[in-house]
């Protein structure tokens, strides 16, 4: 085990934060978000409470990231401001995890003196430990380079009620140009298929509904556990068995990687009641040349063969992707070939990016490939418009259907309407005069934008 800097030293009794409060503010990927709710967990077993604001927070951890575009100006940006926050109570912690911590280690210390933790991805249940050690020793960075531990049963403080997420494996073994995932998160580790069951069972004793299965790389899940000797793939049969899982209504799954879905995934995601029919493909670029200087493993052409396996395999797929917009090396011809994917693949949506470089990936040194960004502005403007009307069809189809939706929580605009998801993942907005969150119904969906559905109870 390595650390930049001493690690951990001897640790006192705990002591409990009674009364004292915490906030946690997220940036990037459902991991952090998932990472998130573990460390409110671990907080409130410490005795805090949730703040409503980091104003009123006593403990503020910040959960970085280095995928988003200006990530690393975002987060200095954010200590930034942060040190008047900590100048006005000098009691007050401020900790930095997630992948910027993982990457730039002491540095972030060095840019912002005011941090308290800086910890890795890796240690993040050592969080309460650390935060006792800044008491007598103050300020420390932890950040291990090895995985010594997957995510267990430490506890975790859910956004919602009914829907969670399951991290089923963490780290990825792709080399992806544009992502540092590799580098801060390690290789593919899988946890143990009783585990996570057992976890399932546990999420819906406590009320859960739906569980998203969460991981870099999902559908390669398993490979590195060689059950009985093999390191076939388990993700067929991890799903059937949660499948089982009495009172669990729903199962989704992110992010798996197109080269490595296999036809008995696609079918069992068709024949597993509780598994939704949504897949999520992500593309990234539809040229063949910017795919392998991405070294994205695939063609365009292996796309388009799994993309419809899946058409064919599961009865009315609701299909979703990425593209990142304007990747070194991008011309119009190549951007060309994306539209060409997207206009064929007819998504319910595409999660759009421009292209950023990312400080520890390979894109970061094809400066000379830089596309301008004029350019990039303008080609993602093309892209928007084109998905937005393909969006529109594609939620058109349900207008008139019978569909089931969880409700999971109050609209963002208003009190009036609860929203929650259909087993496609498409957002249905739902009058709050006739149901509750939590519940799991039978609705018609009456209308749709290309955003959004709406529904009445049936
Ligand atoms: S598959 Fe590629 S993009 Fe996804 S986490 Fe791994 S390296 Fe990153």
């Amino acid at each position: 085990m390595k650390s930049t800097v001493e690690l951990t030293k001897t640790v006192k009794a705990k002591p409990s934060r009674n009364g004292l409060n915490y906030f946690v503010k997220t940036f990037g990927c459902q991991m952090n978000e998932h990472d998130s709710e573990r460390i409110a967990g671990l907080f409130e077993y410490d005795g805090m409470q949730k703040a409503s604001s980091v104003d009123e927070a006593d403990v503020l951890f910040v959960n970085t990231c280095t995928i988003r575009e200006n990530a690393d100006d975002k987060l200095y940006g954010t200590l930034g401001q942060l040190k008047k926050w900590k100048g006005e109570r000098p009691k007050r912690k401020l900790l930095v995890g997630g992948c910027a911590a993982q990457k730039d280690k002491e540095l972030v210390r060095q840019r912002a003196p005011w941090v308290d933790v800086v910890i890795g991805t890796h240690n993040l249940t050592n969080i309460v430990n650390l935060l006792n050690q800044t008491e007598d020793w103050g300020p420390i960075t932890e950040v291990i380079e090895e995985i010594q531990s997957l995510p267990t049963d430490a506890p975790s403080i859910r956004e919602s009620e009914v829907s969670a997420w399951l991290t089923i494996q963490i780290g990825c073994n792709n080399s992806c140009t544009f992502c540092i995932v590799p580098s801060v998160r390690g290789p593919e580790i899988s946890r143990r298929p009783s585990d996570i069951v057992n976890e399932a069972k546990a999420m819906v004793a406590s009320g859960v509904k739906e569980i998203t299965l969460l991981g870099q790389n999902v559908n390669s899940y398993g490979r590195d556990l060689k059950i009985n000797g093999s390191s076939k793939p388990y993700f067929t049969e991890l799903l059937t068995e949660l499948n089982e899982v009495e009172d669990l209504k729903r199962i989704r799954f992110t992010s798996p990687h197109p080269k490595d879905f296999k036809e008995h995934t696609l079918q069992a995601v068709n024949e597993l009641s509780k598994v939704s029919k949504q897949i999520h493909m992500p593309l990234q670029s539809g040229s063949n040349k910017i795919l392998r200087n991405m070294q994205r493993g695939y063609t365009q052409e292996k796309y388009m063969e799994k993309l419809y396996l899946a058409k064919e395999t599961i009865a009315d797929v609701s299909l979703t992707t990425d593209i990142i917009v304007g990747f070194p090396g991008e011309t119009d011809k190549d951007f060309e070939e994306t539209l060409k994917v997207i206009r064929e693949g007819k998504f319910d949506a595409v999660y759009m990016f421009k292209f950023s470089p990312r400080p520890g990936t390979k894109a970061n040194y094809m400066k000379d490939d830089f596309v301008e960004k004029a350019i990039i502005d303008s080609r993602f403007m093309e892209l928007k418009h084109l998905q937005t009307e393909i969006s529109h069809q594609r939620y058109k189809r349900f207008i008139g259907t019978q569909q089931d939706l969880l409700i999971e929580k109050y609209s963002k605009k208003t009190d009036e309407f609860l929203s929650g998801k259909i087993d496609g993942g498409q957002t249905t907005h739902i009058s709050s005069e006739t149901v509750q969150i939590g519940d799991y119904i039978k609705v018609k969906i009456t209308d749709a934008t290309p955003f959004a559905l709406t529904a009445v109870p049936v």
